[in-house]
């Protein structure tokens, strides 16, 4: 039998383990013909806030929705600043710019990839309002930390754990408790390549505070609670009851996936760990990971070399994040320039994911491992 070819992430074989499940819960919603603000929705909601341990889950259209709206929830004015990472996905900054905020970011930790609690230290002031967190990757952020230095300036966080799914941290009193349940209020997406994306667009906010709730409840809805009253300026943003009926019978199998994924990074950690030129992505200590990706980072070896090589074989591998938020054109600001944040500007350089999904099989494993090691050589 031929390899199956390799993907980044690999949608059809996990559709076809799940088919006819899915396709009867799709075709239960063409049947009831209530498309938006169905039934699936509220169960798919309920069956998550059930997963998380959380007390409201409010589904969003998107991620960068959610964050959206979680930023709107907090009433923040013109100028106030918020704190996020400079090496992630362009989203975070993006809502709190379009929201006329000011975007503050901050350099990252070499090992895990996430926010650097000492550089959020020094970012803050009297104007800080909320700091932002990625997960990235599938890993929380120093949690702890962040939320102890956030109570003593008075901050909101908001979590970004549109990676991080399923991904579980410990506090040092033994709590544990689920990626984007721990700040104030915490946004995931459901994009189809996420650990539990569904076939389009999806997201959720997730919030342990009434009043916050029924605010993002609001805002998602164009600002409304008593129908045609609109209270707060709004926005529409809704989960479609397809996409609900699609993430209802996959959150089933999220903890399945997630253990597919981490199979997959032991397999990758045992092949690369001692090889010099390669460093495997460290694991926190408080945190389990999920890995939405499997990142490397290169040491001495030309990386569009090895890219190239790679692809010649049928192996794709990507780079998540070619270019800090500070470096990027649109967020271009006197306040920084190249050199200010030594760490994202290493990493961005010289990561490089490889594929990583819950398919992936031991003679896929194999043979990518081998090539990587093959072309490093
Ligand atoms: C995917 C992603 C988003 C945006 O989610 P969409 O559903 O694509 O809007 C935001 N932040 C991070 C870290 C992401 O990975």
């Amino acid at each position: 039998m031929v390899m199956k070819e390799i993907q980044m992430v690999d949608l059809q074989s996990q559709y076809e383990k799940i088919k006819n499940q899915v396709n009867a819960g799709i075709q239960e919603v063409i049947d009831s013909a209530a498309f938006i603000k169905g039934g699936k929705v509220i169960d798919f909601q309920k069956d998550l806030e059930k997963y998380l341990d959380v007390k409201h889950v409010i589904p969003v259209g998107n991620g960068t929705d959610a964050l959206q709206i979680a930023l709107m929830a907090l009433g923040l004015k013109p100028g106030d600043e918020v704190i996020t990472p400079t090496f992630t996905f362009i989203a975070t900054a993006e809502v709190v710019a379009l929201l006329g905020l000011t975007p503050v970011v901050v350099d990252v930790d070499y090992d895990t990839f996430n926010i650097s609690i000492e550089s959020v230290k020094k970012a803050i002031t009297p104007r800080t309002k909320a700091i932002v967190p990625v997960h990235l990757f599938g890993q929380n952020a120093d949690m702890e930390a962040l939320l102890a230095l956030a109570k003593e300036h008075n901050l909101y966080v908001i979590e970004d754990a549109c990676q991080s799914i399923g991904s579980v941290y410990t506090f040092s009193d033994g709590r544990k408790v689920q990626s984007g349940c721990m700040g104030d209020i915490g946004c995931t997406s459901f994009f189809p390549s996420k650990n539990l994306g569904c076939f389009g667009d999806g997201g959720a906010i997730f919030t342990n505070n009434d009043e916050l709730a029924t605010k993002i409840r609001a805002i998602a809805n164009h600002g409304m609670t008593v129908r045609y009253y609109h209270d707060v300026v709004g926005v529409n943003s809704r989960l479609d009851s397809i996409q609900a009926a699609v993430l209802q019978v996959k959150l089933q199998y999220l903890d399945d996936y997630i253990a597919a994924r981490q199979k997959a990074a032991d397999y990758y950690d045992k092949a690369f760990g001692n090889n010099e030129k390669l460093t495997i992505p460290a694991r926190a200590e408080k945190s389990s990971h999920v890995f939405h990706q499997y990142t490397l980072k290169l040491n001495g070896v030309d990386r569009a070399a090895l890219q190239k090589s790679l692809s010649e074989k049928g192996i794709p591998a990507m780079v998540y994040y070619p270019v800090p938020l500070h470096l990027q054109k649109a967020y271009q600001d006197s306040r920084y320039k190249a050199g200010d944040f030594p760490v994202a500007e290493k990493l961005s350089a010289c990561v490089l994911s490889l594929p990583m999904h819950t398919e992936l099989s031991d003679e896929q494993l194999e043979y990518i491992t081998k090539s990587v090691l093959e072309s490093v050589r």
